[in-house]
């Protein structure tokens, strides 16, 4: 059976039924209603995001006989000529295929001409960045000077390619990307209407695979209908052969062989998705974005930041009390360091492989199960050494010197009681190590001691001078093992200190051998604000892996020498 395209299909025909750009529909909608409108509209966003229809949409309204309140009826004689694409007054050019100057000038030529059965002649440029220059000074000669009876929507996915001149001239609408959840309600909206059974979780991967732009969307849902055969379910593993993307699935399957640090097991999940025709690099973006979704779960409010389905949810919940911030955090930059490699490299199995073996071999939890004693027996692992050259480059030499993975730091700071099962015992501790009422161990209590010292000798080293005052807002508040826990208090110049010291923490290794102190491993933490619980923790927490994984990070660990 022959259909229409559904994205041609489930066009929006009304501003109202535009998805995900009120802001726009509604100004336009408003400015309608009250018959103030412009003669040049420039419509800016992502692909699939609405331009064209809302631009179309703005053709029917200005021209519509019977307008509601800045809406077009789609009844009367001017909305079918134009629904129909039988009126000659709406013209439709798409720059991206008549780059050529003589379109516009055919324009120039014709656009002087009162139209022949509408009010408005509405001209609709699509993809306009991609004029030519003297198709733009023709176009800029029209804007100066236009008809009263012509109205110009110019739609652009790249608006900073379009000449300022050109630009001015014209009323400036930004259309969004769409939220996962905003697509993948429209689709379930979509799917009902034409009687396709989709599941929930099918559709949150078509929306998470369009990448907000809802055209995609509904081309995408066409293609995963048309794969399944007729009368049957669509569930996510259909969705999934289509789209190429690994499944959940694999991930928890992953996630188990990581807490069990079994890297067979998760060498052979590996296996599994390489034959499924997984690319490399998408799958370790994926994973990463898998182990963010993990860490929102961890930090109040971070679920709300989730666009998945409850049943999901429910799944990746259950995970996530397995691991701990710090390993998380860890491993998302670990796997930044990943990525990169594989753009360099011959062997991206190989990468990978090596990759998820150092996941596997580093404590994914600080103690284990969550009901094991608060002994704090913990040890971390020990730094690795280098891998073979390939390894250790650029990022992730920087995520080799990430923070202890694993190390309990977080728990004290950045992460919020409440989301993990916590013993009262669990409670007890974080207070204790944000406080530090109890007993202090001789260990401890030396270093506390010590650590002016620390700050008065990067405050004579004329390489790392710029570390003494950032050294000096942390306190030692624990000892984990092998691992001494640097507080930071919990204010905007803390987290900042924290965050530069965090990046250097080989540098403060260094320091206590130089002094001749104990040989630690240093991490950090932001300590607890009193007793109660910052709310933004969890946007923090954000920032904090967008910082540390994205460029700019300093790699360079190396002491003066
Ligand atoms: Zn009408």
């Amino acid at each position: 059976m022959a259909r229409l395209a559904l994205y041609r299909e489930e066009r929006p025909r009304t501003f109202a039924e535009v998805v995900g750009q009120e802001h726009v529909t509604r100004t336009l909608r408003n400015a309608l209603a009250q018959n103030r409108f412009t003669h040049a509209y420039l419509f800016c966003g992502p692909r699939g995001t609405g331009k064209t229809s809302c631009a179309r949409i703005l053709a029917k309204a200005v021209n519509c006989l019977h307008p509601r309140q800045g809406e077009p009826c789609n009844q009367c004689r001017s909305c079918e000529l134009i629904q129909s694409g039988q009126s000659m007054d709406v013209i439709e050019i798409d720059a991206a295929s008549n780059r050529g100057i003589d379109e516009i000038r055919d324009l120039r030529d014709k656009v002087k001409f009162a139209p022949t059965d509408l009010r408005y002649k509405v001209y609709i440029i699509d993809e306009v960045h991609m004029l030519t220059e003297p198709a733009f000074n023709a176009l800029l000669k029209t804007l100066e000077e236009p008809p009263a009876h012509v109205i110009f929507v110019l739609a652009t996915t790249e608006v900073h390619k379009v000449p300022v001149t050109i630009r001015s001239r014209c009323q400036r609408y930004d259309f969004h990307r769409l939220s996962t959840r905003q697509i993948a309600e429209r689709l379930a909206e979509v799917s009902a209407r034409h009687g396709f059974q989709v599941t929930e979780e099918a559709l949150y991967a078509i929306a998470r695979q369009a990448e907000g732009g809802m055209r995609d969307a509904l081309s995408l849902l066409d293609q995963v209908v048309a794969y399944a055969e007729e009368g049957r379910t669509i569930t996510l593993e259909d969705a999934l052969a289509v789209l190429g993307a690994a499944s959940l699935d694999r991930f928890l399957a992953l996630d188990e062989a990581i807490r069990n640090r079994d890297p067979g097991q998760a060498l052979l999940v590996l296996d599994q998705l390489v034959r499924e025709g997984k690319d490399l690099r998408q799958l370790v973006r994926d994973l990463m974005s898998h182990f963010r979704d993990l860490l929102l779960l961890q930090v109040p409010g971070g679920e709300a930041l989730l666009d998945l389905p409850e049943e999901t949810l429910a799944q990746l919940r259950q995970v996530a009390a397995g691991f701990d911030s710090q390993y998380l955090l860890w491993a998302v930059k670990f796997l930044a360091g990943v990525e990169n490699d594989l753009r360099l490299t011959t062997n991206p199995r190989l990468v990978v492989e090596v990759g998820l073996i150092r996941l596997c071999s580093t404590p994914p939890a600080a103690s284990g199960a969550p009901s094991a004693s608060a002994g704090g027996e913990w040890v971390p692992p020990a730094p690795q050494a280098p891998g073979p050259g390939r390894e250790r480059r650029g990022a992730p030499a920087q995520a080799a010197a990430a923070p202890g993975p694993g190390s309990p730091a977080g728990r004290a700071g950045t992460q919020e009681s409440g989301h993990r099962p916590q013993g009262p015992e669990a409670g007890a501790r974080s207070g204790a190590a944000a406080q530090a009422p109890g007993p202090v161990s001789p260990e401890l209590a030396a270093m506390q001691q010590a650590w002016p010292r620390v700050v008065e000798f990067f405050r004579n080293q004329p390489k790392a001078k710029s570390m003494a005052p950032l050294v000096a807002q942390a306190t030692p508040v624990r000892l984990e093992g092998r691992t001494l826990v640097l507080g930071f208090p919990p204010t905007p110049e803390g987290r900042t200190a924290r965050d530069l010291v965090h990046r250097r923490t080989k540098w403060v290794e260094a320091a206590l051998n130089r002094l001749g102190l104990p040989e630690y491993l240093v991490t950090t933490t932001i300590l607890e604000p009193g007793e109660t619980a910052e709310p933004a923790g969890g946007l923090d927490l954000v920032n904090l892996i967008r910082q540390r994984v994205g460029p700019g990070v300093p790699v360079e660990v190396k002491e003066d020498e």
